[in-house]
């Protein structure tokens, strides 16, 4: 992997070998650790199959090094981590957290990129949030 990924708060690593691996508390207050393909626009999840996860319910992320929630300042369906690729450059990683929407966005300075089927959801707060 050329890009590791970190937590806002805490700075740790969330990446482990080819997971992103990010502590999931649904709803009703089912918890579970969720890994996440590294590849930004790839929406395959492995997680334990007893914690069940409804297609179009909300829930939120957490660091599994210091339990902060992952929230993203400009939507609160959003939610937040940092990558870093091989030069060094930071990117703001945003995503939905509702299941099901695939929505992510990929933000260093004033530029993005957009994944998804649903990347236009968000796109106006992202724009609001960069000043356009
Ligand atoms: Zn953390």
């Amino acid at each position: 992997m050329n890009q590791n990924f970190i937590c806002p708060k805490c700075k740790g690593y969330l990446n482990v070998g080819e997971s992103i691996v990010l502590s999931a508390e649904t709803k009703t207050g089912a918890k579970g650790l969720i890994y996440f393909s590294p590849e930004i626009g790839n929406y395959t999840i492995k997680k334990n199959t007893n914690f069940v996860i409804e297609e179009g319910e909300k829930h939120d992320f957490f660091c599994p090094l210091c339990q902060r929630k992952l929230a993203a300042d400009i939507h609160d369906n959003l939610s937040h981590i940092i990558m870093i690729d091989k030069d060094k450059n930071e990117y703001q990683i945003l995503f939905s957290k509702i299941a099901g929407e695939k929505s992510t966005y990929k933000i260093i300075g004033e530029s993005y990129e957009i994944f998804g089927d649903q990347k236009s959801s968000y796109l106006d707060f992202i724009n609001l949030s960069l000043g356009k």
